[in-house]
């Protein structure tokens, strides 16, 4: 007989209805998402939503995380930046299908317990960075170029400074419209740098980004 499908197990079949890549899924199996979340909220960790982290932020949910992470289309080789720490769990996934990610976050509370997680769970190809690390600006350009950018907070507009920082060929995949509803969009920039193609892969939530090319704090 064999034994009853895990919650981790039956939440990645769900995901699996739609996120088709089975590297990504196989990612998705092996990175404990109960360890991300607050211990409270633990048994909540294989249910298909978001979930509180602290500090007003969210674990975003399983699902848009599989999609976002298959729109990157990751082949082993790459750099990755993400915008949006948060509790370290999008990056845990990040770091088995790329060569390195470069994650930033605001909130100082957030970045410090993500990198304990990370380093617990013997997470070594990631870097924490304090979003606000003198300069102003959105990303890590002095760690750049990137082949692929992962924005998990909401943007008004594709920012400017995330193309820059983006390889030619490479692709951002960030939620843009409102502070309340977005579009979940891949934008693609070509081959010779000088254009981009956008993809929408439907309607999303996430919590604002903030600071330059964010919305204005509330
Ligand atoms: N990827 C996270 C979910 C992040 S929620 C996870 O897997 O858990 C979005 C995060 O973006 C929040 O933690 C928020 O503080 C952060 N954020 C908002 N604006 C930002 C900015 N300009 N730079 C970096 N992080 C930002």
């Amino acid at each position: 007989m064999s034994e009853p499908p895990s919650a981790q197990e039956r939440l990645i079949r769900e995901v699996g209805l739609t996120v088709r890549d089975r590297r990504v899924l196989d990612v998705l199996l092996e990175v404990p998402r109960d360890r991300f979340v607050p211990a409270e909220l633990r048994a909540y960790a294989y249910e298909n939503e978001p979930l509180p982290i602290g500090s007003g932020q969210t674990i975003s949910q399983p699902l848009i995380v599989g999609m976002m992470t298959e729109a990157l289309a990751l082949t082993g080789t790459e750099r990755v930046l993400e915008i949006g720490t948060g509790s370290g769990y999008q990056a845990a996934v990040l770091a088995r299908l790329a060569r390195e990610v470069v994650t930033t976050e605001v909130h100082d509370a957030l970045r410090t317990r993500a990198e304990a997680t990370l380093r617990d769970l013997g997470v070594t190809n990631v870097t924490c960075l304090a979003a606000d690390h003198g300069n102003h600006e959105l990303g890590a350009s002095h760690l750049g170029p990137y082949d692929a950018i992962i924005v998990t907070a909401a943007a008004p507009a594709v920012p400017r400074s995330l193309l820059a920082q983006l390889r030619p060929g490479g692709r951002i995949v960030i939620p843009v419209g409102s502070r309340h509803a977005q579009d979940l969009l891949v934008v693609t920039r070509s081959e010779d740098g000088s254009t981009t193609t956008t993809q929408s892969l439907g309607g999303c939530q996430f919590v604002p980004l903030v600071g330059p090319e964010g919305f204005a704090e509330a």
